[in-house]
């Protein structure tokens, strides 16, 4: 695991690969709102983690950030690769 790099809190998330070859992370509990949210975590091979800005930062008027923590990750079996 790598060291905290700053005192932003840490989210847990589902990474999912949508049908377009895309991540969606989701987390489930944000640390700052306690709600949900998704992010885009790239298409390559694994998704991408990291530091985001959370959802909930406009609403609350105040930046929110967090660092992604994949805990789980579910890649589609089947992916197209031409559109019908
Ligand atoms: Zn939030």
């Amino acid at each position: 695991m790598k060291p905290a790099e700053s005192t932003e809190p840490i989210a847990f998330c589902v990474a999912r690969r949508a049908r377009d070859g895309v991540w969606d992370l989701h987390v489930s509990r944000c640390p700052h709102c306690a709600g949900s949210h998704h992010h885009g975590g790239g298409h390559d091979g694994v998704p991408d983690g990291g530091g985001r800005t959370a959802d909930c930062s406009r609403r609350r008027g105040a930046a929110s950030s967090y660092v992604l923590v994949i805990v789980a990750t579910f890649d589609t079996p089947t992916r197209r690769k031409a559109a019908a």
